[in-house]
């Protein structure tokens, strides 16, 4: 399908055409016969780089024209700035909505695009911004982030409460490759448009040996380390005119791995000084320090701890073709459009808290091997994991290069997600009784899923009756409403049994402290909390025997939950020394 013949704004088509988009890839294409641009919901499930942006706003921009508002939902922060540079610039107004949770922002509605994370669009249902009633068309980026334990509930119930505010409203979901797209499709009562076809070529295949083996064959990589294999492989693209992504399983592992990388590729292009300098210039921290060095000699690293400014030198830098590697812990993996002739995934295990290292799941690897050739620019791309053994090789192909997508499923149903939405739902109005609250979880995704109200009904209740027991929720005959305090922890979005735990333990107190304080925020399920290293228990056994009268929860009997404990203490010191302006160096350092 040529450009030149879409039906789609004038303005629209001449960016694409300036720019060199003359012809729709083929998922793109489909989509369009699929009647997206006269309103169809779609679930678009295809495999990374295949264009899934440019769907979107070929979409948003015919929606526009007709005055329609768009509401561009991303899975991360840093991805909302991304997608705001991209679809900036062609005429129309865009907005970003990322920050404070607890605001109406009755301004950005005055934009044509909204692009937002869902927990700032939850928030923005919870202050009744006003603006939500007149979206028309809903994206929702990386869809099967639906199944993420952490994240995916508030995107499943953002989208099932936009759909009830906006009955005709159309959605387009778009995703990497999933297992059962069908079922997601039917919830959204969407089109599903799949597909396998892929910008470049994909070679995929795992190194032992100095070899690497592809189904096709092998190919030997040169030892110029005798130490890092993972370097051999970085260092055989760079020597044939290529870069090199590498995926590592912690900010850490990105940090030093670019480090041997800038010592062996010890480029001295005067381009790269010119970068170091610009991030040498509002260097504070080492790891911006380090950043700088290694840009220097033309590696980088790059992960969710570097600032916005950062990031755009690094990625600038990799895209012009200056820094030959960068090596990045898998968060950006999805989102991040830095293709590379190589792609190394180095780390196929994750800690896991409570379970140790795990395996990544299949779905991710294909996100990350995806990154894999700059159309156009490479003939091929090459997606490399790397065995420990002869034994792994043939395991890694099954694990992973031949594994299908795993499928999505909701997690709506679990107690930790489940008292903060309803709450969100009686507070903000969706619900009045306990009838209508059934009503609105029965077309969750939960339920469409498992085909099961009585289990929901069951969960309901028991939300119901910790939200009334803390008197966030009042229950008169057959109504529900939210009490004051239930809508303000609604407003606030905090995790209601955090609120619980402050009001409760504030009620009981007469005395104050700041270290009481801070511990007791720091133990709330909405905190996140530092790790606890064997090295760290005396000087945190010294501070509580030091502090004992002004903390305020007391250390548990079980030794086994000593560990939260401690973690929320290590926490509270870390926010001490922060409130003490002790320079950000000191506090890396110290925590
Ligand atoms: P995805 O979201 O599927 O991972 P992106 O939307 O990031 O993929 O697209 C990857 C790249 O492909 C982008 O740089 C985009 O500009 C480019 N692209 C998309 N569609 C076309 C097309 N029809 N022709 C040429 N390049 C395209």
């Amino acid at each position: 399908m040529l450009t030149s013949a879409l039906p789609i704004p004038e303005n629209l088509k001449q960016h694409y055409l300036a720019s060199g988009i003359v012809e729709l890839y083929p998922p793109q294409a489909e989509c369009i016969q699929t009647g997206m641009l006269e309103g169809k919901n779609l679930l678009v499930s295809i495999p990374t780089a295949s264009g899934k942006t440019l769907i979107a706003e070929m979409a948003m921009h015919t929606h526009i024209a007709k005055k329609g508002k768009c509401l561009y939902i991303v899975p991360l922060k840093a991805l909302a700035s991304e997608k705001f540079d991209e679809f900036e610039g062609k005429g129309i107004r865009i907005g970003i909505a990322t920050g404070d949770f607890d605001r109406r922002d009755d301004s950005l509605g005055r934009n044509d695009i909204i692009v937002a994370t869902s927990e700032k669009v939850d928030s923005l249902l919870r202050n009744r911004a006003r603006w939500i009633h007149d979206i028309t068309l809903l994206v929702i980026d990386e869809i099967h982030l639906i199944d993420s334990e952490k994240r995916g509930p508030t995107l499943e119930m953002v989208i099932a409460k936009l759909r009830y505010q906006n009955p005709a409203m159309q959605v387009i979901g778009l995703s990497a490759t999933i297992g059962n797209p069908q079922l997601l499709a039917g919830w959204l009562d969407a089109e599903l448009v799949t597909s396998t076809w892929r910008p470049v070529d994909l070679r995929q295949g795992v190194f032992w040996n100095n070899r690497i083996h592809f189904r096709e064959g092998d190919r030997p990589v040169k030892q110029v380390s005798k130490n890092y294999e993972d370097l051999n492989l970085c260092l055989d693209t760079v020597a044939e005119g290529g870069q090199c992504l590498v995926f590592v399983s912690s900010r850490r592992n990105a940090e030093a791995f670019a480090k041997r990388a800038a010592g062996a590729i010890k480029s001295d292009e005067p381009a790269l000084k010119a970068c170091a300098d610009r991030l040498s210039a509002t260097a504070e921290t080492e790891m911006a320090k380090s950043l700088a060095l290694c840009v220097e000699k033309g590696s980088a690293f790059h992960h969710a701890g570097l600032s916005r400014e950062e990031r755009r030198i690094v990625e600038d830098g990799f895209r012009k073709g200056l820094i030959k590697c960068i090596s990045s812990t898998p968060t950006l993996a999805a989102g991040l459009n830095l293709p590379a002739r190589r792609v190394i995934i180095r780390d196929y295990l994750r800690f896991a808290a409570g379970e140790g290292m795990q395996p990544i799941p299949a779905s991710e690897y294909h996100q990350m091997a995806g990154r894999a050739g700059r159309p156009r620019l490479d003939p091929y791309g090459e997606a490399v994991l790397i065995a420990k053994d002869v034994g792994q090789v043939e395991q890694l192909f099954e694990w992973y290069i031949e594994a299908p997508a795993e499928e999505v499923h909701s997690k709506i149903a679990e107690p930790s997600a489940l008292y903060t939405h309803i709450l969100s739902l009686v507070a903000a109005g969706f619900a009045g009784t306990r009838h209508e609250l059934t009503t609105f979880m029965n077309r969750s995704f939960y339920v469409h899923e498992h085909r099961q109200g009585r289990l929901m009904q069951r969960a309901v209740d028991s939300a119901l009756k910790f939200l009334v027991d803390a008197e966030m929720v009042l229950e008169i005959g057959e109504h529900i409403g939210a009490t004051e305090f239930g809508s303000l922890v609604s407003r606030l979005y905090i995790d209601p049994r955090s609120a619980a735990l402050i009001v409760t333990t504030l009620r009981e107190r007469t005395d104050y402290a700041d270290i009481g304080l801070l511990q007791l925020i720091c133990s709330t399920p909405d905190m996140p909390r530092l790790y606890v290293r064997n090295s760290d228990r005396p000087q945190l056994e010294r501070m509580i025997g030091e502090h004992e009268e002004e903390l305020w929860l007391p250390m548990p009997p079980d030794e086994e939950e000593d560990e939260e404990y401690f973690r929320a203490i290590k926490t509270a010191m870390l926010l001490t020394d922060w409130t003490d302006e002790l320079p950000d160096a000191r506090i890396c350092e110290r925590y």
